[in-house]
């Protein structure tokens, strides 16, 4: 679904992606693991086409990434991003946060859009929040309603960079349920996170970078019980 090959990225003289290769299958669910810098979501957001490409290449559906804007946007449509902030307009009720960018970037008519809204609202379990504004709802909510937000563009799969480190501990839970039940409907995620036991539980392969390279993947079992490079080894903080 998603073929990233020799993908570099640098800023300035700093080469923070130095030659990424991997394969995503329709379906599959990839958490992203690694150090502080290590260059996780400048990576996600050259998928999403949020960051230029320096060298490589990135296929979405078999579609060549380009960086013209025409491709970037039609890209944007197709792969649906959500961060660690929610930013949602705050004078903007959920319903009107979730309708908004379809209106504005697929021209989707006012009452579909709100038909689409309020499906995906009530995927996420908030369908009887689409009136609340978003300082009336809980943190956790809020980040229901920015995923209630990329699944109303219809994605072909869903980056997710760190989606539950702003949260309150107590709160984490909601929005990984929802992860969860997203990918047990067959969505194809990448995950950028620190919910190392969500990652054993729900996703298919693990990644983990350092200094810009993918330095070891695999089936989560094989990466967090039998870590082969001591890189890997250091971070999970076993061996030393
Ligand atoms: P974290 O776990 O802290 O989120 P990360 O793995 O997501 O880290 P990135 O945010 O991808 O790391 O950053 C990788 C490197 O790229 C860092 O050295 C960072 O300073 C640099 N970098 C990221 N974005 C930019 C930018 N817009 N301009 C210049 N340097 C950047
Ligand atoms: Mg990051």
């Amino acid at each position: 679904l998603i073929a990233v090959t020799e993908l570099k990225k640098r800023f300035g003289a700093n080469e923070v992606l130095k030659g990424i290769n991997l394969d995503i299958m329709p379906g599959e669910v990839i958490a992203i693991i690694g150090k502080s810098g290590s260059g996780k979501s400048t990576f996600l957001r050259c998928i999403n086409g949020l960051e230029t490409v320096d060298e490589g290449s990135i296929l979405v559906a078999g579609a060549q990434l380009l960086p013209d804007e025409v491709h970037l946007k039609a890209l944007r449509l197709k792969v649906g991003m959500i961060f660690q902030q929610f930013n949602l307009f705050p004078h903007l009720s959920a319903g009107r946060n979730v309708m908004l960018s379809q209106m504005v970037v697929k021209k989707t008519g006012k009452a579909q859009a709100e038909a689409m809204a309020r499906r995906q609202l009530e995927r996420v379990g908030l369908a009887h929040k689409f009136d609340a504004y978003p300082d009336e709802l809980s943190g956790g909510q809020q980040q229901r309603v920015a995923i209630a937000r990329a699944l109303a563009m219809e994605p072909i799969a869903l980056l997710c960079d760190e989606i539950t480190s702003a949260l309150d501990p107590e709160l984490v839970a909601e929005v990984l349920a929802v992860v969860r039940e997203l990918a047990a409907e067959g969505m194809t995620l990448m995950m950028v996170t620190h919910e190392m036991k969500f990652a054993r539980d729900v996703c298919s392969r693990v990644v983990f970078m350092h200094e810009g390279r993918v330095h070891e993947v695999g089936p989560p079992e094989e990466v967090f019980s039998a870590p082969k490079t001591v890189e890997l080894q250091r971070f999970l903080g076993h061996g030393h």
